[in-house]
């Protein structure tokens, strides 16, 4: 496998997958560039070797249609001038071998969005699961997925994927695209290596203790996930509305909290396998909780398991912050998923910007710390801290999946399935 530091761009033409499904506002402007920014260095690094960038990405969910207010041309200005050269643009992702050849050494261009070519995902369209034409149909869009990514391919001589946020989905540009290329012409860049040793760091590489903190509002969006944390860690901090579910489930009284019944029984199984496996689990043990779901609510603090009818449990209390800041400060590695409380409301963001402290605090006594998938990056960015952590994943759904222990097409079409 070739890495992108030592390969030598001179004089190629590199297709380079990346995620620049940014945000724009009601006239086309970029509103948050994060994700052009996170792309620089492997477009830079293809440019200053000598080579040719052909950039290509999906944007919104524009489901296999074209649609002008999903379209790539509106970021040309914005690409040009992080990149510091002019961006041409092919206005039509699957008929651009002319742009593509005529591309000089130096060059860059920006193919229209991939997502206006139903191929791209490679689900059929306009016919439905339970249709019994819905398999042969699958079928063929499968055939022509492969066709497309070919086409795609036959613009370049290597293949760079740096889009981890679509590295969960096996889309013609993300994963099949890869098969037309040798091993020594595709490569991961250097976002997506970064992302990919920071999952290492902690799924494979981590020092001990190791301590996942997860917190979020539903269990169910977050069972993959604890299962697979529980052969791994030493603790785990569950905080958070998945917590009631919990409690609930122990027989707690959780007033009007936000819980999944159903859940119920996995909420007990986690806590058996917990204890078969040695992992020390800490729900919370005190709650603040509002009379009302809003921000102005009044506040009281109860016990996890004795929450009155007319409240629900909104924030962290000092009590669990107590307890979990000895935790997260005695250990060697971190991963924190979701914050443990309604952040969004400033009066109930103390415990989730506790957290975020308490995580900083460890990461500068020589914790690695990571922070990923969903809310819990926001909120680190919200308090400011971001940049004392070891690192913070850029892809919600990719890392989601691959702390749940999935495999990740984007990747491993690279770098194959270990
Ligand atoms: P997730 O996307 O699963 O990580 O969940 C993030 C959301 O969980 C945020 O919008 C939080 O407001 C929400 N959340 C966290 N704690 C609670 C709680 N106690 N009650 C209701 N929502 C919560």
């Amino acid at each position: 496998m070739v890495t992108i530091d030592k390969f030598n761009f001179n004089g190629k033409k590199a297709i380079v997958r990346v995620d620049f499904n940014v945000p724009l506002d009601e006239n086309g402007k970029v509103t948050d560039d994060t994700r052009i920014r996170g792309a620089l260095p492997t477009l830079k690094k293809v440019l200053a070797d000598g080579g040719a960038v052909i950039m290509m990405s999906h944007m919104g969910k524009p489901k296999g249609k074209v649609n002008p207010k999903l379209s790539l041309s509106q970021i040309v200005p914005n690409v040009s001038e992080r990149l510091g050269v002019e961006v041409k643009f092919a206005d039509d992702c699957g008929k651009a071998a002319e742009a593509a050849a005529a591309l000089q050494p130096g060059e860059a261009l920006l193919l229209e969005n991939l997502r206006f070519y139903p191929e791209e995902e490679g689900k059929p369209v306009g016919i439905d699961k339970a249709d019994p034409a819905y398999d042969e149909a699958k079928k063929a869009m499968k055939a022509s997925q492969k066709e497309f990514a070919k086409t795609l391919a036959s613009y370049a001589d290597v293949y760079v994927n740096d889009a981890f946020g679509t590295a969960h989905r096996k889309h013609a540009s993300t994963a099949v695209i890869a098969d037309y290329f040798d091993e020594n012409s595709k490569m991961l860049g250097y976002l997506m290596e970064k992302e990919v040793t920071a999952i290492d760091n902690v799924l494979k590489n981590a020092q001990h203790p190791f301590t996942a903190i997860i917190g979020g509002s539903k269990v169910s969006s977050k069972l993959g996930v604890i299962k697979n944390l529980l052969d791994k860690v030493d603790n785990l901090i569950i905080g958070g509305g998945m917590g009631f579910t919990f409690f609930k489930a122990q027989g707690g009284s959780i007033g009007d909290s936000l819980h999944e019944d159903d859940l119920m029984p996995e909420a007990l199984n986690v806590l058996k396998a917990a204890e078969e496996k040695g992992v020390k689990i800490s729900l919370s043990v005190a709650t603040v909780a509002g009379n009302k779901f809003s921000n102005d609510a009044e506040q009281k603090i109860f016990e996890t398991h004795s929450i009155p009818d007319g409240w629900e449990g909104m924030d962290a209390s000092p009590a669990s912050l107590k307890i979990w800041k000895e935790i997260i400060l005695n250990s060697k590695t971190i991963l924190w998923n979701g914050p443990v409380g309604v952040f969004e409301f400033p009066n109930f963001a103390k415990g989730t910007g506790e957290i975020a402290k308490y995580v900083a605090e460890a990461t500068q006594n020589g914790a690695y710390s990571l922070v990923g998938g969903g809310d819990s990056v926001a909120a680190v960015n919200k308090f400011g801290l971001a940049d004392q952590v070891s690192y913070v994943s850029t892809g919600g759904g990719a890392m989601l999946e691959a702390i749940e222990g999935k495999i990740l097409p984007g990747v491993a079409a690279i770098v194959g399935e270990k």
